[in-house]
């Protein structure tokens, strides 16, 4: 499948699962725009070994002002987003009577508004050219809880919930919009969580086994790339007629 002539927003895109989807949609021919933090120099080599034309936008999107010059940048670099993936997310983890207030807002800003506002800048442009892809990165979590994540949790199922209205409001039109809940993925996201197992004492690789073991029935971690081909399905013909989902990439997680 090509998505040659489309152009791929990913937030959050300089490691991690963002960075390997738009490896997985530049090596499909589109032209990718990278976002995140840290210096992208990797990722732009990693992702423009792949064909397309490939930039990096450094906005913060848990700031609404930096989030409209990001697609103020993609319109007058690109004519637009064709595909928004909306990926980037932070995780912490706490007890929610010793939750920080200040971490309760920065995590429901980044993982939830910002999928808001990405969707309604991105929307106009996809209605104009008559076709869009919107995928946004969920979690597991987004349709059952875990303790200690009271900020994650409630993010993740309002992505669920902004995914169903957003489907809706697109269902007669060639665009889509829906949610993917993967499990365990080990990025640097996951890897904070198995270090603080490690920091109380268990051994490396046991840690690793624990952390799957526990809720993940594979033991086996999802990968960037599983959730890369996942998007490209989505944005093929196939995928048209998906809309409004939160599909589920978990190893058997959520089928317990
Ligand atoms: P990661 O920490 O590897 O990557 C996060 C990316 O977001 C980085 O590029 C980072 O620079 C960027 N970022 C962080 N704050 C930002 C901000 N304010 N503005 C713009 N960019 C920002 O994390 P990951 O594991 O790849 O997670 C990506 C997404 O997948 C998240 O939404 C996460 O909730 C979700 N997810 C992860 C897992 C997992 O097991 N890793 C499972 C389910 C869902």
């Amino acid at each position: 499948m090509s998505l040659h002539g489309k152009t791929a927003l990913v937030t959050g895109s300089t490691s991690g699962i963002g960075l390997g989807i738009a490896k997985v949609l530049a090596a499909a021919g589109a032209n990718v725009l990278l976002n995140g933090f840290g210096d992208p120099a990797a990722a732009l080599a990693e992702v423009s070994s792949h064909g397309g034309r490939v930039a990096h936008h450094p906005a913060d999107l848990g700031d609404v002002a930096q989030l409209e010059a990001l697609f103020a940048y993609a319109k007058a670099e690109f004519g637009g987003v064709d595909i928004l993936v909306n990926n980037a997310g932070i995780q912490h983890v706490a007890p929610v009577e010793a939750f920080p207030v200040e971490r309760w807002d920065s995590i429901i800003a980044l993982n939830l508004s910002a999928v808001f506002h990405c969707t309604r800048l991105a929307l106009p442009g996809m209605r104009e050219r008559n076709w869009g892809r919107i995928v946004n990165i969920a979690s597991v979590h987004g349709q059952v809880g875990s303790v200690g994540k009271v900020a994650y949790v409630a993010a993740k199922h309002g992505v669920v919930g902004l995914t169903k209205v957003v489907g809706l409001e697109t269902a007669t039109t060639p665009i889509t919009c829906n949610a993917i809940c993967p499990g365990w993925v080990l990025t640097p996201l996951v890897q904070k969580q198995i270090d603080d197992r490690i920091a109380s004492g268990t051994d490396p690789q046991q840690a690793q086994h624990d952390l799957l073991a526990e809720k993940q029935p594979s033991v086996a971690f999802v990968t960037p790339q599983h959730l890369g081909e996942l998007v490209l399905f989505l944005c093929s013909e196939a995928g048209s007629q998906v809309r409004g989902a939160a599909w589920n990439i978990d190893g058997g997680w959520l089928a317990q």
